[in-house]
C-alpha cells in the first residue's frame, strides 16, 4: 500500500497545512521553486503532499486553496497516471537504485517541457534511491532550470542526498504532529484499535501507525515479542526462531526486534520513568530489565543497528538472525 493509495488528492493532511500554504504564496506570487525537497521520516504523508501539489499544478479548475478539483480532463488523466505533463521517477524494483539511464530519458530537453503549455511535474522517490552517476546528471538539470518544470524529490534519509542536489532545491521538512492531532485524524480511520500503541510504535508518524493496522504489522510485533521471551525460557531455538523470521520482511523484523532492546535498555536505566515504544509490555519490560546485562544489551544493540545499515545489501539474512538471536538468548546473564 502507498502511502497516498487510501488518502485522497484533494485534502491536505492536517499537520501539513503550514507546508502548503507556504506553497500556494509562492504560487501565487510566482516564487514557486523549480525544484522541491520533501524530507522527513516515513509516515507523514511526504509522497500524498507530493501528488497533491502535482495535482494542483495540472488542474485546469482549481478550487479553494488551490486544490485540484479531481474532475477536469487534467486531473482525470493525472489519476489515471496517463498525464503528459507528469512523470514519477522512482527504482525499476523497491529498494534497488535509479540508474542514469532512467534520469536521462526524463532530462532530454525536448522532454522536459510540457506539452500543454502549463507546468510540466516530475516526482522522484524515493530520492535517495538515485545512484551517483544518476544524481550527477539530475544535478545538471537543477543548474538549468526549464521554466514551469517543477522537480519534487522526495526523501526519509536526506543525509544519503549529496550536498550539491539538496543546495539546489527549497526543502520543505515534515515532523510528527502533535499526539492529540494524530490521533483524532487515526480515529477517522480506524475504530477502537489501541491508536496510543500505535502511534507509539510507529514514532508518532500517522500514516505508518495507519500502514500497521492494514499490513498485520501489531501482530507480527506481538508474536516476535512472544519469540523472544521463549527463546530465553529455552522453549524456542534460536535457529528456529531465525528460520521462522527470515520468511519476514526484515525492515519490519530488525525494527521490532532494535525497538524491544532500546526499551529493555530505557527501563533498566529510567526504570518506572522510561518512556518506551512498547508502551503496552511495560510490566514484562520490567520484570526482564531486572535480569538482563547492560554490556550484552548494548552489544546487542549495536549489532542491529548494524543490520539495519546493511540491511539491503544482506545476502544471508538468516545467518544473520540465527548470530543475532544466539545473542540474545545469552542476554540473561548478568
Ligand atoms: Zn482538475
Amino acid at each position: 500500500m502507498s502511502e497516498s493509495a487510501q488518502l485522497s488528492n484533494h485534502v491536505v493532511l492536517p499537520w501539513q497545512s503550514e507546508q502548503w500554504q507556504r506553497l500556494v504564496d509562492a504560487k501565487q506570487h510566482n516564487r514557486l521553486p523549480h525544484a522541491l525537497l520533501l524530507t522527513g521520516s516515513v509516515g507523514l504523508g511526504k509522497s500524498h503532499f507530493a501528488h497533491l501539489l502535482a495535482a494542483s499544478l495540472l488542474c485546469n479548475d482549481l478550487q479553494a486553496n488551490d486544490i485540484a478539483c479531481g474532475t477536469c480532463q487534467a486531473c482525470r488523466l493525472l489519476q489515471a497516471e496517463t498525464h503528459p505533463d507528469y512523470t514519477l521517477i522512482a527504482p525499476e524494483e523497491p529498494g534497488k537504485a535509479i540508474k542514469i539511464d532512467t534520469i536521462r530519458a526524463f532530462t532530454q530537453r525536448g522532454s522536459l517541457t510540457s506539452q500543454s503549455g502549463g507546468h510540466k511535474v516530475i516526482i522522484i522517490e524515493p530520492a535517495d534511491a538515485l545512484n551517483t552517476a544518476a544524481a550527477n546528471s539530475l544535478l545538471k538539470t537543477l543548474e538549468e532550470p526549464v521554466e514551469r518544470t517543477v522537480l519534487i524529490l522526495v526523501t526519509a534519509n536526506a543525509g544519503r542526498l549529496p550536498a550539491t542536489i539538496r543546495s539546489r532545491c527549497q526543502q520543505y521538512h515534515f515532523t510528527p504532529p502533535a499526539t492529540a492531532l494524530a490521533t483524532t485524524w487515526l480515529n477517522n480511520y480506524i475504530k477502537g484499535a489501541d491508536t496510543a500503541l500505535l502511534l507509539s510504535l510507529a514514532s508518532g508518524a500517522p500514516l505508518l501507525a495507519l500502514k500497521y493496522t492494514a499490513d498485520g504489522a501489531l501482530a507480527e510485533r506481538t508474536q516476535m515479542i512472544e519469540e523472544l521471551m521463549a527463546i530465553l525460557k529455552r522453549v524456542n531455538s534460536p535457529i528456529g526462531t531465525a528460520q521462522r523470521w527470515n520468511n519476514l520482511d526484515q525492515g519490519n523484523v530488525i525494527k521490532w526486534f532494535s525497538g524491544w532492546v532500546i526499551d529493555l535498555i530505557r527501563v533498566k536505566i529510567a526504570s518506572d520513568a522510561a518512556v518506551i515504544i512498547n508502551i503496552d509490555q511495560r510490566e514484562r519490560l520490567q520484570a526482564l530489565a531486572r535480569k538482563v546485562n547492560s554490556r550484552k544489551l548494548y552489544a546487542l544493540l549495536d549489532r542491529l543497528f548494524e543490520a539495519n545499515r546493511t540491511l539491503s545489501a544482506q545476502l544471508n539474512t538468516q545467518m544473520q538472525l540465527e548470530s543475532l538471536l544466539l545473542d540474545w538468548a545469552d542476554i540473561g546473564v548478568e
